[in-house]
């Protein structure tokens, strides 16, 4: 499934850390100011979905 289609980040609590960047290149990326973004085209399987949103420490990637 397209990854912006299931899954968003609460940017209020997202701390920056890169830690989803770093285990998900292909899902996670930084804009300028590093504000973290789902690559547009990104794909992610629905199973692996509760995996995805645990690497997160404060629980900022959430459903859509
Ligand atoms: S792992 Fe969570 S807190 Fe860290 S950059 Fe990603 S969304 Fe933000």
């Amino acid at each position: 499934m397209q990854a912006d289609k299931i899954l968003k980040i609460n940017h209020d609590i997202c701390l920056k850390c890169g830690g989803c960047i770093a285990a998900y290149p292909d899902i996670f990326e930084f804009d300028e100011n590093q504000k973290v973004l789902i690559k547009k085209k990104a794909q992610v399987n629905p199973e692996d979905l509760p995996k995805v949103k645990e690497i997160c420490p404060v629980a900022a990637i959430i459903d859509n």
